[in-house]
């Protein structure tokens, strides 16, 4: 263990400290780290989110391609992303580590830092968790708590037939980052170059003004990819989907800036952009938030996902998941 776990805890509350603490919004962290349960308030006339993410070494980082600072920020990034999907409001964190006893406790700090400046951002309060000691590689286990106005959560399963297909940002920029550093595992990337991967920036706002002004029928975030995800909506509402791929927005990444494969926009994971779609009257903004909002298709009553090339066939879309590219 880099540090005893009694100090690491000390360490990371007083670390905490600048990350926002008590009231977030309406919500309050009446007691965070220090006691035997962290004693949340919520507000009245609402629903409460909770989502929890694994963020494994080996699996979802490598500590010689990642800066502890991302790791940190990747794994919060994951639970706020699920509680942006739902159109809710993140108001607390709970992180439980087990770390190899030889980790250099600076790894441990960069990582906490990474963590608590997305936390502050968006006014998540870091409000407990666990530490062990790991036999094998670092484990982070994020839970993340949030609030939506009372029956109001944004489902995967509201799409219906003529809704159309929308997703924010660009895709298949944090899967080129991957791809780059397993072809080259000796060459680092500049972070800077591939944010979308290394500091992904989760919709929280983009989500909750979807879910204000009743935008979205069904939405998810693209944490395995395009064809997983949108798959995840059509399954759980019932219906099929058409999109053009001349449509999908492509990210650009490196430098020089470059356009990825529409395969890697199509199929890679971990954007964590919005996918969402819209009842045919609504006027959606080409931009919310900041973000673009790009329109790619719409939902069919044949539950069948099929996509449009350029000369106007369409080809039925086999999720290929993340998985399927990371192996
Ligand atoms: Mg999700």
């Amino acid at each position: 263990m880099p540090l005893a776990e009694k100090a690491l805890i000390a360490w990371i509350r007083r670390a905490g400290k600048s990350a926002i603490r008590g009231r977030v919004g309406r919500s309050s962290v009446l007691t965070g780290i220090g006691d035997d349960c962290a004693v949340l308030r919520l507000p009245l006339q609402h629903d409460t989110v909770v989502t929890t993410d694994f963020t494994l070494e080996g699996i979802h980082f490598r500590r010689d391609w990642h800066p502890a600072e991302s790791v940190g920020h990747r794994a919060l990034a994951r639970g706020l992303s699920d509680i942006a999907a739902m159109g809710g409001q993140p108001v607390a964190a709970f992180l439980s580590l087990a770390l190899p006893r030889d980790l250099p406790q600076a790894w441990v700090g960069r990582f906490v830092r990474g963590l608590l400046s997305l936390a502050s951002k968006y006014g998540v309060a870091l409000a407990g968790g666990d530490t062990a000691e790991s036999p094998n590689g670092i484990l982070a286990d994020i839970i993340v708590v949030g609030t939506v106005p009372k029956g109001k959560a944004v489902l995967r399963s509201g799409a219906r037939p003529g809704d159309r297909i929308f997703v924010t940002g660009e895709l298949g920029g944090a899967a080129a980052a991957v791809l780059q550093m397993r072809a080259r595992p000796k060459n680092k990337l500049n972070p800077r170059n591939y944010a979308r991967h290394f500091y992904p920036d989760p919709r929280i706002a983009l989500g909750r003004i979807l879910r204000e002004k009743g935008l979205a029928t069904a939405m998810i975030d693209l944490s395995d990819g395009l064809s997983t995800d949108l798959a995840h909506i059509c399954e759980e509402s019932g219906v099929g989907a058409e999109i053009e791929s001349a449509a999908i927005p492509l990210a650009h990444v490196g430098k020089p800036a470059h356009e990825v494969s529409l395969d890697l926009a199509l199929h890679g994971g971990e954007d964590y952009e919005l996918l969402f779609t819209s009842p045919r009257g609504k006027r959606v903004p080409a931009e919310i938030a900041g973000v673009a909002v790009t329109l790619i298709g719409h939902i069919t009553r044949l539950p069948k996902i099929l996509v449009g090339n350029l000369k106007g066939v369409y080809y039925e879309l086999q999720p290929q998941g993340w998985e399927h590219f990371h192996r």
